[in-house]
């Protein structure tokens, strides 16, 4: 019944989609203990792409039957049996390699069919899924990685995330949607969860209802970034916090009834929105949801892209959350066992994901800050890092992605150590590398954003290289960065970037940011 309306408003619906509705993508947990009983060759090609909704993909050669896993974690908390379980997964099939992505979730590589039923219970035994992590379907749900502890939110949103995360987790209503489907929830006032690169995103806002001021949210709707990006318009609406799941649904119900299905590049919800306006999409949305009250007012002072560096006042009294610097958001299985190790002896054991790929440790009373902070494992993952690794964010690429068309996250590391060793700022520059045009690593928002291509030389054939675009963020609403004129050999990458940092530190005033220039 579900899905009655897809055919309906989209007689020439394409092959995936004619494939999706003859089976659904959450149906390929069913499959998996078979597989990993009878082996990967006894894998039909043509369910490959189902393992998506598992949260998995194959690894580059994909004949190799290597896959990459995504682990949802919403709102980017993990209490400290999470933690373990995922330090487990990474050392015991993973090959040690423990990365955090730019929505908060966790990615192992190297993984084999026989081993997902292990993995699988491993996570069920701690309440983590890989179910949503990838596929046309809600994925993991962005959220404020300080929920409950925030000075600066104005509600608490853990509990809202965890009720829409578990509605659209296994439901097979919501599983075959046009394509991915992102959303945020926080209600951070630095807009912590990047409200405006979401499908749909809640931010903080108040307004007088009935003489009483209420927190609330306000909507955005129709954003993502690949290589069409689109910031997310307002809707004139307010949402109360008991009504977020409803409108969630509603704004989800559109999607799977209404967006594109013909064209792959044309299914996310943002050429919906596009196509509509948002007053159109309004309309719809308040038939489903009945009466929204306007919008009030919005709670934003700015944006801090997900970083959190050094020691902060909780919320609660006499304790204090720890933001550290995870270079290019990897760690090895044995540093998340440490890591595991001191939240418990010195917190109450969470971890906390950021969606700049870095990684908090709440919880910590006054007293335990010095001794956790001479902890070994803090001299690499460390809470004042330099600025150009503190600052950089990176995809998977070439490594492990079978999209990519370069290498990525190593190569991000080396330069932005090598700027580091030649560049001083008394302001970051945020640095972001895709290696296609994709944008897991969110490119169009960074100062500098990166993107990889392959290029014709005279002497050397085709080689990696890459194009420089500047002047992304997401402040004050939002602007994507605009791409300079030409492409770079990617081993000429560093040389050119000092070359313009060096032009940007000689110009600038003191103290302007690169934004501000
Ligand atoms: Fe792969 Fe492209 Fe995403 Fe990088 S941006 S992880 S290369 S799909």
């Amino acid at each position: 019944m579900a899905y009655e309306k897809v055919w309906a408003n989209n007689p020439n619906l394409n092959k995936t989609e004619l494939k999706k509705l003859e089976k659904d993508g959450l149906k390929i947990f069913e499959d998996i203990p078979r597989y990993a009983k009878e082996g990967f060759a006894s894998i039909p090609q043509e369910e490959w792409d189902l393992f998506k909704w598992a949260g998995l993909y194959l690894q580059k050669p994909k004949e190799a039957g290597y896959f990459m896993m995504r682990v949802c974690v919403p709102s980017g908390i993990l209490n400290n049996e999470q933690l373990e379980t995922l330090a487990g997964i990474a050392r015991d099939y993973g090959r040690g390699v423990f990365d955090i992505t730019t929505r908060q979730a966790v990615q192992f590589h190297w993984l084999q069919i026989e081993q997902l039923p292990d993995i699988f219970d491993r996570l069920k035994r701690v309440g983590l899924s890989t179910a949503g992590a990838c596929g046309d379907i809600t994925r993991n749900i962005v959220g404020n990685p300080l929920a409950g502890i925030d000075p600066n939110e104005i509600i608490d949103t853990t509990g809202i995330v965890r009720e829409v995360y578990e509605f659209f987790q296994y439901n097979e209503d919501f599983s075959n949607l046009p394509r991915k489907y992102k959303m945020s929830i926080s209600a951070n006032v630095y807009n912590a969860a990047n409200a405006e690169i979401h499908c749909i995103s809640f931010t903080p806002a108040k307004k007088v209802i009935d003489g009483k001021e209420t927190l609330g949210f306000h909507v955005k709707v129709g954003g993502g970034l690949s290589s069409a990006p689109y910031l997310a318009q307002t809707l004139d609406v307010f949402v109360k916090p008991e009504q977020v799941k409803d409108v969630a649904i509603a704004v989800t119900t559109i999607f799977r009834d209404y967006g594109y299905r013909e064209k792959r590049h044309r299914s996310r919800l943002k050429f919906l929105v596009a196509d509509w306006g948002i007053e159109k999409f309004k309309e719809k949305l308040l038939e489903l949801t009945g009466p929204l009250p306007s919008k009030g007012e919005d709670i934003q002072k700015g944006w801090n892209a997900g970083y959190f560096y050094g020691v902060h006042r909780q919320k609660q009294e006499g304790l204090n959350y720890i933001g550290f610097n995870v270079p290019v958001g990897r760690l090895s299985a044995d540093e998340v066992f440490e890591i595991a190790r001191v939240a418990r002896q010195y917190g109450n054991g969470e971890v906390r994901l950021c969606n700049s790929q870095n990684l908090i440790i709440p919880n910590v009373p006054d007293e335990n800050v010095d001794a956790l902070l001479h902890e070994k494992v803090f001299e690499r993952i460390t809470i004042q890092p330099k600025s150009f690794i503190g600052y950089s964010v990176s995809c998977t690429g070439t490594e492990y992605c079978n999209l990519a068309i370069v290498e990525t996250k190593e190569r991000m590391r080396r330069i932005a150590e090598y700027l580091d060793d030649h560049l001083e700022l008394d302001v970051p520059v945020r640095i972001h590398m895709v290696g296609c045009p994709n944008s897991c690593g969110q490119r169009q928002i960074a100062d500098i954003g990166l993107q990889g291509i392959k290029m014709k030389t005279k002497d050397k054939g085709m080689v990696e290289a890459f194009e420089i675009y500047v002047g992304g963020t997401l402040q004050n609403g939002g602007k994507f960065n605009e791409k300079l004129k030409g492409k770079v050999d990617a081993e000429q990458l560093s040389k050119v970037l000092v070359k313009l940092l060096t032009y940007f530190k000689e110009t600038k005033q003191q103290g302007e940011t690169f934004l501000d220039y």
